[in-house]
């Protein structure tokens, strides 16, 4: 029996955390899942966003499941009080990562036949570093009218992405990394994360290097996504150039992701809690279940995964019980319970 912390989040969150929690059921992986209050939920019962009982239990547990969390946005950032007093962070997001020391965001973006259309053969990795750049949060404004932020890239964490990607790379039979920058503006920075990427890589045989500026990078990706295999990216053009895969092979509710360190592993979709949509029942959970794909390999629980990818993609291509952003008119439960039949038959 695995035991996993889940974080059934804000918005959307509990839906499609159900609705994950469902099909890995299905497949018959038996998980007893820890339930940890953070976001919105737990600051209306706490007055914490992030309580430090929830930080215990995911460190404790060491796996975690995370629905999108909303916290931080309207009120300017949050604050973490537990052990070693007040620490303030840009987002719960950026919180939960910083605090568990998870230093890698990993984002599979695979087309699907069919509802993909010209990006069903799309096969990309894309890997975000999440401790620094822009989104460390250092912001000024040093007269009115005018306002600045830091990026900082520093070498060590850049090398600790690099060498993820490569591992990763190796273990999945994968070729090519491609460092994304803009190095011929920001020479300094993005230089500092090409040339160290590119070493790193280039000291990793077979592994080949290549490297492309973010702007011809989300060109190419419209229009050769088949030159790419594995991405490697400073925070911000990560966060963009995956949102824009997710995009091409058809809904952000299709993009699952995973935040990993040394100590701790979080899954969690790319998308965010969708409050336009929220208390609908109609969100698609495939991104979530895709996640708890993630976790489930994370586990060692890899047939299971492979066979609830498999249902995916039944389902999805037979274009029968899709949500509406898939062009659908299927509810979160109707395409949940679909996934579930399939697994039967995959
Ligand atoms: P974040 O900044 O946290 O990434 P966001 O504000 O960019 O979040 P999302 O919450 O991801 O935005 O939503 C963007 C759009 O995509 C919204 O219109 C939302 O309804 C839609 N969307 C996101 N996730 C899903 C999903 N799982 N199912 C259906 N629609 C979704």
């Amino acid at each position: 029996m695995h035991e996993v912390a889940v974080i059934p989040g804000d918005g959307i969150g509990p839906e499609i955390t159900e609705a994950a929690q469902r099909v890995v059921e299905a497949a018959g992986v038996a998980i007893r899942w820890h339930e940890v209050q953070a976001g919105e939920a737990a600051r209306a019962t706490s007055g914490e966003a992030l309580p430090g009982a929830a930080l215990a239990t995911i460190r404790r547990l060491r796996v975690a499941l995370k629905a999108p969390l909303l916290a931080g946005r309207r009120t300017g950032g949050i604050t973490v009080t537990n052990e070693g007093g007040p620490r303030r962070y840009p987002s719960i997001n950026s919180a939960l990562r910083r605090e568990l020391g998870l230093f890698v965001n990993v984002r599979p973006v695979r087309g699907f036949a069919t509802l993909s259309g010209a990006y069903a053969a799309m096969d990309v990795i894309i890997f975000r570093e999440i401790t620094e750049d822009i989104y460390i949060g250092e912001e000024r404004e040093p007269e009115p009218g005018c306002a600045e932020a830091v990026k900082r890239i520093t070498r060590a964490a850049t090398e600790r992405l690099a060498r993820f990607a490569c591992e990763y790379a190796l273990g999945r039979g994968r070729r090519l990394i491609t460092a994304v920058h803009k190095a011929n503006v920001l020479h300094l920075t993005d230089g500092l994360f090409l040339e160290t990427v590119r070493r790193v890589v280039e000291a990793r045989p077979p592994l080949e290097f290549s490297e492309e500026a973010v702007d011809a990078a989300c060109y190419r990706l419209v229009k050769e996504p088949q030159r790419f295999d594995v991405l490697a990216c400073p925070n911000q053009y990560g966060d963009i150039l995956s949102d824009l895969a997710a995009g091409l092979v058809g809904s952000l509710g299709l993009a699952p992701g995973a935040n990993l360190g040394a100590e701790a592993a979080m899954f969690e979709p790319v998308h965010g809690a969708a409050p336009d949509i929220a208390g609908r029942g109609i969100a698609n959970p495939v991104a979530m279940v895709l996640s708890a794909v993630l976790l489930l390999e994370h586990l060692g629980e890899g047939a299971a995964a492979a066979r609830i990818r498999r249902a995916v993609e039944a389902v999805l291509a037979r274009g029968r019980v899709l949500t509406p952003d898939l062009g659908g008119s299927a509810t979160t439960d109707e395409l949940t319970a679909a996934l579930c039949a399939a697994l039967q038959s995959v």
